[in-house]
């Protein structure tokens, strides 16, 4: 009988994903899809990340690694968390695993029992209420529109918070709105957070790097919630090391040591090679970064640019990561021939099908009248893609 489990039947698909192989099937077929959809950096790895990966090759970097990561690779960590965001931590409190998509499904199935709320503000990154699910979990999202940045306040928190909460999931910069919380939200958040004392915070913080705004600041710096912060990074986007696979936590100790038991039943640990290649990033040149952060920030002023031309669009400034979330809900309603664009999924595949451009729907991050657009992509492609998208708007009557 072929028939999924109920855990598996109830999961959605990965909306990112998805799109990112429709435009993929699409370019295959040669078909010219400029693909503003999956968000990872159009850049190579660091020379330096590659030369050490060739080296740890040649020196037979073959075997199991420790599972939560090589020692040297966890005290990179530490004294990254130290010197770039001045974090105390130990070894013990890190474990890496294949990618910060890991690292948070495997702090979910670490302390989340069925009926635990898990709250989720939106917009949210497709995958964690997915995770929560896959963890028995009920995610409870807590909705922040365009008119506050797409932040959370702290009273939507406090009035979010229940007895069965048990964790809270977010990221800043934040995947698809590029919005950032200061440091005085943060703060705020913080405080409402200090007073229940069973909610885990699980800080994806992997935009760390792509940001316009100066300093990254973490959650993880306030005494009152940092020993129930669970800080998520990785090298995926700071280093275009995305197919590497490799991601980590700073967690307490305990949530730490149940995370590398589960690791030790599920993949034993990150791949070496990868590990050691992680080594190099986090300790070497940093000029690449900071590189890919200067094209980014022109790319995203290349987009904001052109959306503000365009009649009936709504759009926040990210202040990081590399999404614009237009509100495009001005198109919906709107024909072209016998077709009604009705919400953003209609349109994302019109501008897919007739406009050649890949995006991502709102409603796939919880809201239902923007669009995801990535500018990790070339300045020529993105003039290009922008182009292609007025067009195809002012097609719509
Ligand atoms: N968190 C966010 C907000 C992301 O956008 C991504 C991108 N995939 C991830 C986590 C996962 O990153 P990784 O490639 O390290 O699994
Ligand atoms: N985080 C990226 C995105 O949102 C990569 C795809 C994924 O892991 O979902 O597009």
């Amino acid at each position: 009988m072929e028939q999924v489990s109920d855990r598996l039947a109830r999961l959605s698909a990965s909306a990112t994903i998805a799109m990112n192989q429709r435009s993929k099937d699409l370019q295959s077929q040669g078909i010219d899809v400029i693909n503003l959809s999956v968000g990872e950096p159009d850049f190579n790895s660091p020379d330096h990340v590659k030369e050490a990966a060739k080296k740890a090759i040649d020196d037979n970097y073959s075997f199991y690694a420790p599972v939560a990561g090589f020692p040297e690779l966890r005290k990179a960590v530490v004294e990254k968390l130290k010197k770039q965001n001045d974090l105390d931590y130990s070894p013990d409190q890190i474990v890496v695993s294949c990618g910060a998509k890991h690292s948070i499904v495997n702090v979910m199935l670490a302390i989340i029992n069925p009926g635990d709320e898990v709250l989720v503000p939106a917009p949210y990154w497709v995958s964690y209420p997915e995770q929560v699910k896959i963890a028995d979990g009920t995610p409870v999202i807590i909705e922040a529109g365009i008119e506050s940045n797409f932040n959370i306040t702290p009273e939507q928190l406090e009035a979010a918070i229940t007895s069965k909460t048990r964790a809270i999931v977010f990221s800043s910069p934040s995947n698809p709105t590029g919005s950032l919380y200061t440091k005085d939200e943060l703060k705020a958040l913080a405080d409402v957070l200090a007073k229940h004392e069973r909610v885990i915070i699980i800080s994806d913080e992997i935009y760390e790097h792509i940001n316009f705004t100066g300093k990254h600041e973490s959650i993880a710096q306030f005494a009152n919630v940092k020993d129930r912060v669970v800080l998520v990074n990785g090298v995926s986007k700071g280093y275009a090391m995305t197919g590497w696979r490799l991601g980590y936590i700073a967690a307490p100790v305990w949530i730490a040591k149940a995370v590398t038991k589960l690791q030790g039943q599920f993949t034993s640990g990150a791949t070496a090679v990868a590990q050691i290649a992680s080594i190099a990033a986090l300790t070497g040149d940093h000029g690449p970064t900071q590189e890919m952060n200067v094209a980014f920030k022109r790319r995203r002023d290349l987009l904001l640019r052109h959306l503000g031309e365009i009649e009936g669009v709504k759009c926040s400034i990210p202040g990081g990561a590399f999404y614009v979330f237009p509100d495009l809900s001005h198109y919906f309603g709107k024909k072209i021939g016998d077709q009604t664009i009705e919400n953003s999924g209609d349109l994302c595949m019109y501008l897919l099908e007739s406009g050649h451009i890949a995006t991502v729907p709102g409603a796939a991050f919880g809201a239902p009248d923007c669009v995801r657009i990535s500018f990790a992509n070339s300045d020529e492609n993105l003039e290009e893609a922008m182009k292609r998208l007025k067009s195809a708007l002012a097609k719509l009557s």
